[in-house]
């Protein structure tokens, strides 16, 4: 048996932390703040569930399919594509082939030319095939690859701007290829999902299986130090000195930079807020389906969680809504001009609806919620066994930014020191 500690209770260090347990290892957890799942987290405000930031599950990544029981999370799901708003015009854009009730509406837009909804089927026929991408293909932004597939403009704007900014945070769509070939294959082959009590509930899960497999958790305990000395590692936590046979650093990428010193872990951020509301009912038609904005860039999409998860709801014929904005300067602008932006919004995709009484009830302000991953990023990331010594790399930081990359990472950097120790 050898001793392991894990600095950081994201999902990445959950997944380390277990796996490492299972295989007969005595396992410390040390995760700074009080409470374990790291970016992913929900809490209850209004009796409302609100996650922190807007934020789902794609149920068909194949790492979420190892690591979770996916039934005891109760999953809800999203319809596929998207409603395209703009002011005066609603149009539907779905996947025919896993939503054939929108066959029809999704045929009738004229948002997306026909020519670009067969180009669509077609890439979905090629990214479906053969297996799931390395990300070691050469690189592009998201924009140059819908020019080089033949996407017209329209398209790229009116569609891929507001769903893949959303998915990447970036609306410019000058982050990797990489990521779209992923989650659009993600798309074509799952669901897009929440649990029913909140993304809250994957790290809950994660941290109930570390446990029953023996990990020690200690939340509040941030971790100042790692140096790997001699045969193990010296970490410095709360202030006093603990000795480990191994450490697998599984924190955010810039703490993870500062406290192992390796110069290919990003530091630079993509950010986020994510503003939460109350509406007065009835739901809005879009239902479960997302709004993407076309009309301008903020918000850049509107969910209304309530109308997907019925439980994120306070129990009254209010819907639950979450706007998302990713545009310049949005970590600044005071909440309530987001909430007038989200109110303007709505109104002009509704004139027929009154939604003055839009209540905003929280205010989440992410700057940090992925790392950038312009192209070639993800050739540039380190290996989870990188550093010196017996310290190892956990965190999506060694994949790509997504709850698929944290999983397997952690699955990765147990497997590294597991081979390592036991030889
Ligand atoms: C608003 C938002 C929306 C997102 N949307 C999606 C989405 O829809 N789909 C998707 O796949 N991904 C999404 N992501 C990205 C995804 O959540 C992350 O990629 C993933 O959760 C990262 O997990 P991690 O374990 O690598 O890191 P983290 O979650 O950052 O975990 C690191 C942990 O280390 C702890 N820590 C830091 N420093 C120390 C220290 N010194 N000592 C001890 N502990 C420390 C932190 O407190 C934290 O708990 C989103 C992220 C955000 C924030």
């Amino acid at each position: 048996m050898h001793t392991i500690a894990v600095a950081g209770g994201g999902l990445s260090g959950l997944v380390a932390a277990r796996r490492l347990a299972e295989s007969g290892n005595d396992v410390t957890l040390f995760e700074e703040r009080a409470a374990l799942g790291g970016r992913v987290r929900s809490r209850q405000v209004d009796g409302f569930t609100c996650d922190r930031g807007f934020q789902v599950l794609f149920d068909a990544y194949p790492a979420v399919r190892r690591e979770l029981d996916l039934e005891a999370l109760s999953l809800r799901s999203f319809a596929p594509g998207g409603v395209i708003c703009r002011p005066g015009k609603r149009s539907t854009l779905s996947d025919p082939l896993r939503d054939p009730g929108a066959l029809l509406p999704s045929a009738l837009s004229r948002e997306v030319s026909l020519a670009d909804k067969l180009r669509t089927l077609r890439l979905r026929r090629r990214l479906t095939s053969g297996d799931w991408p390395e990300f070691d293909a050469p690189d592009r932004s998201i924009r140059e690859y819908l020019r080089e597939a033949g996407f017209s403009e329209r398209f790229v704007e009116n569609f891929a701007a507001p769903l893949y900014g959303g998915i990447t945070l970036d609306r410019s769509l000058s982050t990797s290829a990489n990521v779209f070939e992923y989650t659009f294959r993600a798309m074509s082959l799952g669901n897009i999902v929440v649990p029913a009590a909140g993304m809250g509930a994957i790290p809950a899960q994660l941290a109930d299986r570390a446990r029953e497999a023996g990990v020690d958790e200690r939340t509040g305990a941030a971790v100042d130090d790692v140096d790997a000395a001699g045969d193990g590692v010296r970490l410095a936590v709360e202030g006093a000195d603990r000795e480990f046979d191994a450490a697998v650093v599984a924190t955010d990428p810039p703490t993870a930079h500062e406290l192992t010193g390796v110069e290919s872990i990003p530091t630079e951020g993509a950010g986020v807020v994510t503003q939460q509301y109350r509406l007065p009912g009835p739901e809005l038609d879009a239902g479960t389906r997302i709004m993407l904005n076309a009309g301008s860039e903020a918000p850049n999409t509107v969910a209304q969680l309530s109308a997907v998860a019925p439980e994120y709801g306070d129990g009254s014929d209010d819907a639950l809504l979450a706007a998302s904005f990713v545009d310049d300067g949005v970590q600044d602008r005071a909440a309530d001009e987001l909430a007038a932006q989200t109110r303007e919004a709505l109104s002009s995709w509704y004139p027929e609806r009154d939604v003055s009484g839009l209540e905003p009830i929280a205010t989440d302000r992410i700057p940090f919620a992925q790392f950038a991953q312009p192209p070639g990023t993800h050739a540039r990331l380190p290996a989870v066994d990188d550093p010196p010594g017996s310290v190892y790399l956990a965190g999506d930081y060694t994949r790509w930014s997504s709850i698929q990359g944290a999983l397997e990472s952690g699955r990765r950097a147990a497997a590294a020191v597991t081979a390592d120790l036991d030889g």
